[in-house]
């Protein structure tokens, strides 16, 4: 490989920020990632991802929901440039939609902006993710959204973060008054302010000041504010953390910005910091050991597929994240899994503003693959070689349901549809020990939905599904394993590989169970 086609990869790597925002429902992420592809020219007017979010909710509908999907999935990724960076967006759906797509989308993921709502601080949707996030130990960058709003003093969020989340962090910027009092932020290392003029609000101002103490910014948001600056940035300088970046990019330290999205008040500059921060896309571990995104053979993998895209012709799209190399239109891969090599000649979407189809596409880039029913979940694609990307984890379920099929006479289409479905990644499939029963494990009640919707659309399968108690599944690693000590409020099953799980219906029974068996084990995930 010659040295000028290694420098193009270079610099096309170098240039790329794949990130996911995370964040609970209404916190402001619609309205945020709107503004970032309004600075990337993606698109030209405010209310468009808005219109789309909209669309998508108004009706349960499984079938319509699936239906705007054709157009939202471009939204599964958006793709923009700006200051010389291609950025990769990765939707990450809120609560309706929350499933285990959700997780995996992080997966593809080198960095996470976590967006949280000023007044009401870390949620139980944030804390999900971020457990993800932090597991994986990608950076993480905080976005204190709606500045404009009375909500909690910066330090007592600061401390939220490192009591709920157990992350410490390090402002950025900070405010210069709340709520209605807001005036403006200080940038901590640019050292500079930047002022919310007008009744509304509606200009900025950016100043390059000394530092904290420069007196242009009394005259600017007069004495009170000033004198509250002076003395956070003092005590921030004395006992908060100081920037170190290594940590950042282990995910031990958590860089914050304030702003509010909506007023577009401070999101140039976090946009602008995170992109020097932000990390370029990191190599994935595999079979064989960690894959460089320099290397100059295509290689990646399939996080996540869509069904039904159009129910007429059952198409799936493949995502894949490509890890390292060059992705050309029709180009030849090994399809690992099956030991085959396939030709990529069908339309590749890459998913941007628009469906486009891609000619090219580089390490941190998703490209929407049209799945003819071939690929799973996990999946790895690789130029001339067998290289595995390690599987993708499976999540602890946290609702349950036994699972019957209404018609006995259709018990071969029902167990096709229950595997393929486990495959993919729809659902997660438990066996009773005793008993021939099957349990059904998701992380969102919509995964319930979709499967039932597909086990009659594309098996022609009526299922009962029937809500359980439980919680909480635990995998169980022991010498011997007794069922009749799992009787109260948990039950012993098996997963599809056989493994045993156990089922609590509370965290008390499940605690109860770790004390009274000290020589087992009891993992959140798959062995
Ligand atoms: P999502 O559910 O996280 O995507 O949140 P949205 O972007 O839809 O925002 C939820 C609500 O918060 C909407 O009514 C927004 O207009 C509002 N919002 C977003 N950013 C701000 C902000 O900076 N200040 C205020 N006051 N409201 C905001």
């Amino acid at each position: 490989m010659s040295k000028t086609i290694d420098q193009a990869l270079q610099n096309e790597v170098d240039k790329r920020r794949t990130f996911a925002i995370i964040s609970h429902p209404d916190a402001g992420k619609t309205t945020l990632t709107e503004k970032l592809l309004l600075f990337g020219g993606a698109i030209r007017e405010a209310g468009s991802v808005k219109a789309r979010k909209a669309n998508k909710h108004a009706t349960s509908d499984w079938m319509a929901i699936e239906k705007q999907r054709g157009i939202s999935v471009t939204s599964s990724v958006m793709q923009f440039d700006y200051n010389g960076h291609r950025i990769n967006i990765l939707d990450t759906p809120g609560h309706q939609d929350f499933s285990e797509d959700t997780y995996r989308t992080l997966t593809a993921a080198d960095a996470a902006v976590m967006l949280i709502d000023v007044a009401k601080g870390v949620e139980a949707q944030t804390i999900k993710l971020f457990k993800v996030c932090a597991q994986r130990g990608i950076p993480i960058f905080t976005f204190i959204n709606k500045l404009d709003r009375e909500g909690q003093s910066p330090f007592e969020l600061m401390e939220e973060l490192e009591q709920v989340l157990g992350i410490r962090s390090v402002p950025m910027n900070w405010p210069i008054g709340m709520g209605r009092e807001l005036s403006g932020v200080y940038d901590r290392m640019k050292t500079q302010v930047e002022l919310f003029n007008g009744k509304d609000h509606s200009t900025i101002e950016v100043q390059k000041v000394e530092d904290y103490r420069d007196p242009i910014i009394k005259e600017m948001a007069g004495e009170f504010l000033y004198d509250q600056l002076c003395q956070d940035i003092e005590l921030l300088d004395v006992a908060g953390d100081p920037f170190d970046y290594d940590k950042v990019l282990r995910g031990e330290l958590t860089p914050i910005f304030f702003g509010s999205a909506v007023n577009n008040f401070g999101v140039q500059t976090f946009l602008e910091n995170f992109l020097e921060l932000a990390p370029k896309p990191e190599p994935r571990r595999s079979t064989a050991g960690m894959i460089d995104p320099m290397n100059d053979k295509f290689s990646g993998y399939v996080f996540k597929i869509q069904a039904n895209m159009n129910p007429a012709h059952r198409d799936r799209i493949a995502f894949l994240r490509v890890v390292s190399g060059k992705f050309e239109r029709g180009m030849s891969v090994r399809h690992v899994r099956v030991g085959k090599e396939i030709k990529l000649a069908q339309p590749q979407q890459f998913l941007a503003q628009d469906r486009d189809i891609v000619q090219t596409a580089y390490p941190g880039d998703i490209v929407g693959l049209f799945d003819p029913g071939i690929f799973r979940i996990g999946d790895s694609l690789s130029q001339g070689s067998d290289i595995i990307f390690d599987e993708l984890p499976t999540f602890s379920p946290e609702i349950f349901a036994k699972v019957t099929v209404k018609n006995a006479l259709k018990h071969k289409q029902y167990q096709k549809g229950i595997d393929q479905l486990t495959e993919e990644g729809t659902i997660q499939v438990f066996n009773t020990v005793s008993f021939d029963e099957t349990i059904l494990g998701v992380v969102g009640q919509l995964q319930f939905e979709v499967f039932e919707y597909r086990m009659k659309n594309e098996y022609g399968v009526d299922v009962q599904l029937q809500r359980m108690p439980f919680q909480f599944a635990r995998w169980i690693i022991t010498d011997k394993v007794d069922a009749s000590k799992f009787r109260i409020n948990s039950t012993l099953v098996k997963d599809k590989k056989g493994n045993h799980v156990v089922l609590f219906e509370n965290e008390y029974a499940m605690r109860t169970a770790i004390d009274k068996n000290p020589d087992a084990q009891f993992l959140e995930m798959a062995p």
